[in-house]
């Protein structure tokens, strides 16, 4: 082989291509793998022929990299004389944050106004967590296999946010003031006011001496700081497992200010969630002195929060993605 002629070949070829793809291909051609070049190097006995065969070869690289240079300011000089700045640009869509994660930023930033910690645990947890540390009955439905996504027997889809409090309260001590925001899921038919997985938001206070008056003070708070001033909260019992007592609390509807509208079905109150004193079985659990510590803790979906705030019919609509509604936010 006559590797001068080879060169030779070689940098008219990269001279004669007049784009990136074909001067590719004559790199492929005439430095790749398989061209005699590379062959003729791989099969080299003697240190002299390798010394020239590799001079060749740094040749021919400098040259395509020279090449590839030119061809690439060549473009560019192209561009820049077809490109006409004075023409009307395409205009660019804003993109926007889905309504449920500006809704949920808003009662974070409530609930870090108030000092509270953002806590956002495992989607996938343990039945002990979901269930058995909250004092759930071995026999309430919620843990039956059409009311909960159960991986095995002993891994589920969380069903409340709840569990973030207790890995929270498993790992540290007393005083307490936490946010669990996240997704949960339950089987559920896909309804109006339904989905199998939908948004919560819970928090929970653990600290000496704390009271239900605490409980609804702070619920006043975020529900002024959510809705507006001069909303009103009540409080009407009610039984939940791992609070004692417990309540179910509502707001005054944020369109009639309580007077009675179709939108409240005129009653002037939306119900809101459930809340209560932290259970002290609960504490035990937690080893936390129920003696020492007492604690409140709410929750609500936040999926319902955001219909309610923009007046959307059907909580569907969150999750359907349809760009004609979502551009609406
Ligand atoms: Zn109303």
């Amino acid at each position: 082989m006559n590797w001068e002629e080879y060169a030779s070949n070689a940098l008219k070829s990269f001279a004669e291509v007049t784009t990136a793809g074909e001067l590719a291909e004559a790199h492929t051609a005439w430095l790749g793998r398989k061209s005699e070049l590379k062959v003729g190097l791989r099969n080299v006995r003697d240190r002299e022929t390798g010394m020239a065969l590799n001079a060749v070869r740094e040749r021919l690289e400098e040259a395509f990299a020279a090449r590839e240079a030119e061809l690439e300011r060549g473009a560019l000089v192209q561009l820049d004389q077809q490109l006409d700045v004075t023409l009307p640009g395409t205009r660019l869509r804003r993109g926007r944050l889905h309504p449920l994660t500006q809704i949920r930023r808003e009662v974070e930033d409530i609930f870090l106004g108030l000092g509270y910690e953002i806590v956002d645990t495992r989607e996938v947890e343990t039945v002990w967590h979901n269930f058995d540390a909250l004092s759930q009955p071995l026999t309430h439905p919620s843990r039956s296999h059409r009311d909960t996504f159960y991986i095995n027997d002993d891994t589920l889809l969380r069903t409340h946010t709840s569990t973030g409090q207790i890995r929270v309260m498993e790992e540290r001590q007393p005083p307490i003031y936490i946010a669990t925001l996240g997704r949960t899921y339950r089987r559920d038919t896909p309804s109006p006011k339904n989905t199998p997985s939908f948004h919560q938001v819970e928090a929970l206070a653990v600290d000496r001496g704390i009271t239900l008056a605490d409980l609804k003070g702070t619920l006043m708070h975020f529900f002024r700081a959510m809705f507006g001033e001069g909303r009103d909260v009540r409080m009407r019992t009610s039984f939940f497992p791992f609070t004692e007592p417990s309540v179910e609390f509502d707001v005054t509807c944020f369109l009639c200010a309580g007077e009675g509208c179709p939108f409240c079905k005129y009653t002037g109150w939306f119900e809101m969630g459930g809340a209560g004193a932290v259970d002290p079985a609960v504490f035990e659990k937690m080893g936390y002195d129920p003696e020492e510590w007492s604690g409140f803790a709410w929750g609500l979906g936040l999926d319902r929060i955001a219909a309610q705030r923009h007046g959307i019919p059907d909580i569907r609509m969150f999750w359907e993605n349809d760009l004609r509604v979502l551009r609406q936010f």
